[in-house]
């Protein structure tokens, strides 16, 4: 291979004996994966809301935004379920870009993996720490979910990666919610397959062992809107798509039907500030019909401290440096409105 081998990295083990959680994150993990997997076997009627940065590109803005929940969660307990979202890997469409975390904890430096796996682990290990909250994380390399295994308490499978068999089969092997994103393209069979796939046991490689996973009867789909092969973006969180989700899932006869809509990417067209009008679009459907209420377990939202977007040597704190997102004071309203609209 035409391949600088830079050097070896620890591997998932050695890295939890450098950098091992405590019983007390432990212990958060177990209780808010519990309660998240309740929501997904349908055993508890509170909705998720996955919210956070597209990206989290800074350790100490990611946490001050963190903690801001804290208290807002304590309010919405009853209704809304939160799980910030702390993405450290990022999709690129032509693999030019940030790449998050993981490739550069510095997000203007040279990309350094070493540090970027511990980086990554000791920011999800101090959100837990400090804050209480278990995060999701998208699952953007399946042979690297091991260094987070013990932390995470909801996974994505990506829109570019979902077609994928390795990300099916090791997402068959997560103990936690896994949500199956449709394809850039909006085809639902994909993502139909791609919870089968995940729903069920597969004997299969995983880093130079022969494993034979559990499946995963939490994996579930995500909405994320799609682009048409003339280019154009469409939303697919609309009542009818709904509807016909909740038959495809009838006529596949999987477990656990439920389905995250995200509000985010080819739904609001990359802009940001439809976020809040496509989740409360949603509630509406679901106080139209109890099909759909059954089905809609939760939204994803792409939220910082300041509304929008920068370059990636913008500078200015809480600012994505990806997508586009929605600032505090508008995220705030935002949860506390949608913990009224849920219908019981
Ligand atoms: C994301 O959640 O930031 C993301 C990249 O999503 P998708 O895979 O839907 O493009
Ligand atoms: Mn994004």
């Amino acid at each position: 291979m035409k391949m600088d081998l830079i050097r070896k990295l620890p591997d998932p083990m050695e890295t939890k004996e450098m950098y091992p959680v405590t019983e007390e994150i432990s212990a958060v993990v177990e209780r808010r994966t519990a309660e998240l997997k309740a929501i997904f076997t349908g055993e508890n009627d509170r909705m998720v809301l996955i919210i956070g940065p597209c990206s989290a590109d800074d350790e100490n803005s990611v946490l001050d935004y963190i903690a801001r929940l804290v208290s807002v969660q304590e309010q919405v307990k009853d209704r809304v379920f939160i799980v910030p979202r702390v993405y450290t890997n990022k999709p690129r469409t032509t693999g030019e870009g940030y790449k998050g975390l993981v490739h550069q904890p510095d997000p203007t430096g040279r990309p350094d993996l070493f540090r970027g796996i511990i980086a990554t682990r000791e920011l999800h290990m101090r959100v837990l720490r400090e804050t209480g909250f278990v995060c999701a994380d998208e699952m953007l390399y399946p042979e690297n979910y091991a260094y987070l295994d013990d932390l995470l308490g909801y996974v994505a499978v990506g829109a570019r990666s979902v077609e994928d068999q390795q990300h099916r089969l090791t997402a068959s092997a997560l103990d936690c919610p896994v949500g199956m994103k449709n394809p850039t393209s909006g085809d639902l069979t994909v993502m139909m397959n791609s919870i089968l796939a995940a729903q069920h046991s597969h004997a299969f490689i995983f880093r130079g062992w022969e494993g034979r996973s559990a499946g995963n009867p939490c994996a579930h789909a995500i909405l994320r809107g799609y682009i048409n092969r003339q280019g154009v973006t469409h939303p697919n969180y609309h009542y009818e798509t709904l509807l016909h989700l909740s038959d495809l899932y009838a006529k596949w006869a999987l477990q656990n039907p439920a389905v995250v809509i995200d509000c985010n990417h080819a739904n609001s067209g990359k802009n940001p500030f439809e976020q809040p009008r496509i989740l409360k679009e949603v509630l509406h459907s679901c106080r139209c019909s109890g099909a759909v209420r059954k089905l809609v377990r939760g939204f994803m939202v792409e939220s910082y401290l300041e509304d929008g977007s920068q370059p990636v040597d913008g500078g200015v704190y809480g600012k994505s440096i990806t997508d586009a997102c929605l600032g505090w004071e508008k995220t705030e309203r935002l949860i506390y409105e949608m913990a009224e609209q849920i219908p019981g």
